[in-house]
């Protein structure tokens, strides 16, 4: 392994830290998917992750003093995109919502996100956003087969975007994860094979595709957090850590 890696070199105890914190992060995910039902307000559902990441011992790094952001969990509904502030909006059938955290466990953080739809399943132009969304995130980490190029990251969910016809936000990036919430460096969800940052195994980011039903352009609203789509599309985001290893890709943000 290298001795000098991008997103910091990490002890034994240190990597076992990110397994465990991975894995707490992906169980609270789930367990927001299961609470989320028409009917439930944003700040319940903030409430409700409050407790499954308490009940874990870890910790909701949003709502460190090192981040600042007033929740614990990013509730991003229909047209924003990331980083909404959950507010007491009740959710109602047929939204589509993304939630985004970043828990730490020992001092080792991750990042994930997914989008689903309230309260049925999800169909027509809503599931396309949802599925293609997704599959250019699994593009990108089957696009791993050791050492590998952000511009390759990046040029494996664009191809699945474009192909879907989805607007790909290229404004907001993935980024180095683990030590510290966003290390370098950025990983664009767009870019050419071979081209940007060496990632080595060791590494540890967060790839984080977000794509809209509409245009690509963004705009950040005036609570200096939440993130919508220009042309008030519906946008979808999905997000894993993952680990480059010797031969691909581990998927820390997992059961
Ligand atoms: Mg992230």
């Amino acid at each position: 392994m290298s001795t000098n890696l991008i997103t910091g070199n990490k002890t034994p105890e240190q990597m076992q830290a990110l397994r465990q914190s991975g894995r707490r992060l992906a169980e609270v995910l789930a367990a927001v998917r299961g609470f989320v039902r028409p009917g439930v307000s944003e700040l319940d559902i903030d409430a409700f992750a409050a407790r499954e990441i308490a009940a874990r011992g870890a910790v909701a790094t949003y709502k460190t003093d090192e981040v600042k952001f007033p929740n614990v969990i990013c509730i991003s509904t229909n047209d924003e995109v990331v980083h909404g502030i959950p507010t007491d909006y009740v959710l109602e059938q047929g939204d589509v919502v993304s939630f985004d955290l970043v828990i730490a466990y020992e001092g080792m953080k991750t990042d994930a996100a997914f989008t689903m739809v309230v309260g049925e399943k999800p169909s027509g132009v809503k599931k396309h956003l949802i599925n293609v969304t997704e599959r250019s995130l699994y593009a990108a980490i089957d696009a791993i087969h050791g050492p590998v190029m952000t511009g390759d990251i990046g040029a494996a969910v664009e191809k699945v975007l474009t192909a879907g016809k989805l607007g790909v936000i290229r404004e907001l990036v993935g980024h180095g994860v683990g030590l510290e919430m966003h290390m370098p460096p950025e990983v664009p969800n767009y870019g050419k094979k071979g081209s940007g940052v060496l990632l080595q195994p060791g590494e540890v980011i967060a790839i984080e595709p977000m794509a809209t039903l509409g245009g690509e352009r963004v705009r950040q609203l005036s609570d200096g957090w939440t993130i919508s789509t220009r042309d008030s599309s519906l946008s979808a985001h999905f997000e894993h850590t993952i680990l480059i290893t010797e031969t691909g890709a581990e998927i820390l943000t997992k059961v």
